[in-house]
């Protein structure tokens, strides 16, 4: 196997920074008391656990009492829509509005409930990959009660209008959820300004160890039960060194969004620029409502597979479509959701930046590129 030396698959998961791991280690040694427990090694960790809780409230805009720490975004989005349903299964307002591209973790439990006999419209995302708030305001009706739109993809990294799209369902008494999981560390996201009354996220792909992730939301309905962990909306103990770290990244990322986004523009600017020059190459998703750290492009007539796997000989790690979506042999439903043929949707690549990448590894992709195609 070829060493890893040029990392741009940000989007499936991202490397714990040095900040992050060096707040975590106490509280994976030393501080390794159970938050719930009454003697002074629990209470410490209780101390933290609360201290994160207030850190991560103040830097996504919402009260300290709706964070609620899951093992992940998987989680925090499961436990969105099954909330949701129980909610819809006691008001009989059974349709929920979502869009064709959204995660998997989204997307199944919609599909669970619609063979419950739940009514879901999945939204169109055009070919610029981006929800039309006139289409949501069509959808809408009077038994609709729940509406989840991604704030960013993450295969194309587009933007969605989530300002006006949580305007129109306050308006009209719904419930608005976003799953952040790709837009938290990347772009400004503040719930309160934005109108969003839940939100999603995960700890790994903001350089935040994996396990762990938000669900903000009021009284969320508890997909786990046990212990009265969480106001009892979330059992389990809680993993307070992730929890730790994930404030930490949070924290590191609000401070310098600025600054990296600059950077990453420029990156994605020249990486854009460059790969369109190579025949065929076309871009996936619109130009500049995406995150600063996303490039897709396909290249009909290479399969994805050969490409990722030659530029791993060449130690570049890259994917095609989403890490979920790799390995199956169906084309990615965003790309086709976007209208890309059979042929642009098995011939794509995603690449992925951080703040840790760097115009180094930018020249050694565009290098290795073509020599791949
Ligand atoms: N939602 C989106 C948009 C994602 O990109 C991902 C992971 O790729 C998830 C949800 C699932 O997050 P996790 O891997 O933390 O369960």
């Amino acid at each position: 196997m070829s060493e890893t030396t040029v990392y741009l698959d940000n989007a499936a998961t991202t490397p714990i920074t040095d900040n992050v791991l060096e707040a975590m280690l106490p509280w994976l040694k030393e501080g390794f008391g159970n938050a719930s427990s009454l003697y002074s090694l629990g209470r410490r960790s209780a101390i933290a656990l609360n201290k994160a809780r207030a850190q991560c409230a103040e830097i996504l805009g919402c009260e300290s009492r709706n964070v609620y720490f899951t093992s992940g975004g998987t989680e925090s989005d499961n436990t969105a829509v099954s909330g949701a349903a129980r909610a819809a299964r006691e008001t009989g307002r059974r349709h929920f509005i979502t869009s064709a591209f959204e995660h998997h973790a989204i997307l199944e439990p919609m599909k669970r409930l619609a063979a419950e006999g739940f009514d879901i419209t999945y939204l169109p995302v055009y070919e610029n990959g981006i929800v039309k708030p006139s289409d949501l305001e069509a959808a809408i009706r009077p038994e609709t009660s729940f509406v989840s739109i991604m704030t960013a993809n993450n295969e194309i990294g587009t933007i969605q209008p989530v300002t006006e799209l949580a305007g129109i369902c306050r308006e009209h008494g719904i419930t608005f959820h976003t799953d952040a999981v790709q837009a938290v560390g990347n772009i400004p996201l503040d719930m309160k300004a934005a109108g969003i009354d839940m939100l999603s996220l995960s700890g790994h792909k903001l350089h935040a160890p994996k396990g762990i992730g938000i669900l903000c939301a009021k009284d969320p309905y508890p997909l786990l039960l046990g212990g009265s962990q969480q106001n009892g909306r979330r059992a389990g103990t809680e993993n307070i060194a992730a929890i730790v770290g994930l404030a930490e990244a949070l924290r590191a990322a609000a401070e310098h969004t600025a600054d990296k986004n600059a950077r990453l523009r420029s990156m994605q600017e020249r990486l854009i620029t460059e790969i369109s020059k190579l025949p065929g190459a076309k871009l996936n998703g619109d130009r500049t409502q995406r995150l600063p750290c996303n490039v897709n492009f396909s290249f009909p007539g290479h399969e994805s597979e050969t490409m990722i796997l030659k530029l791993d000989l060449k130690g570049i790690a890259v994917s095609g479509g989403s890490a979920c979506a790799s390995g199956s042999l169906e084309p990615s439903h965003v790309l086709s959701a976007i209208g890309c043929s059979y042929d642009e949707a098995k011939s794509s690549l995603r690449i992925t930046m951080s703040d840790l990448t760097t115009n180094e590894d930018i020249t050694a992709f565009l290098q290795a590129l073509p020599a791949v195609l």
